[in-house]
């Protein structure tokens, strides 16, 4: 994901748009037994001023993994604003290197802040009940004294 400024700035250009499909070299979710399925899609525009470089886009990727209530299989599909303003001058949170600019760090950054801590395999999930274990999705079980009401 990386943006030649440079070459942007010689095409008299003072924003232009960018698209990139990124796939994360780590692990950027802590929702266990879930996983970022096809990648992650960056859009946005960068706007060039002076020595600095401002980012605005949007990430979006979907998460597939248990379901946190009932254990079945589970999809959540995420999309997040994210926004970076990049700079030439030294001590720069995000730097502008040789006139390139590099959207990983903002990027992976916007994923692990938005991943879910949960995923549900449907809004009305009912779990499984405490007692016997049975998917109370699929069918009712004879524990009704521990039913969550
Ligand atoms: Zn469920
Ligand atoms: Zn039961």
């Amino acid at each position: 994901m990386i943006i030649d400024v440079n070459k942007l700035r010689q095409q008299g250009k003072t924003e232009s748009e960018f698209s990139f499909a990124f796939t994360p070299g780590r692990q950027l979710t802590d929702l266990p037994n879930a996983d970022i399925v096809g990648g992650v899609n960056v859009n946005g525009k960068v706007y060039l001023t002076g020595k600095k470089a401002t980012v605005e886009g949007v990430v979006s990727f979907v998460i597939e993994g248990e379901c946190s209530r009932c254990l079945s299989p589970a999809r959540a599909e995420v999309q997040a604003e994210f926004s970076a303003e990049y700079s030439s001058e030294a001590g720069a949170e995000f730097p502008i290197r040789s006139g390139l600019i590099d959207l990983t760090d903002p990027v992976e950054e916007t994923v692990v802040i938005n991943s879910p801590m949960i995923i549900y395999c449907r809004e009305d999930c009912r779990g499984v009940c405490p007692v016997c274990g049975a998917n109370l999705n699929v069918s009712e079980c004879k524990c009704k004294t521990n039913r969550e009401v």
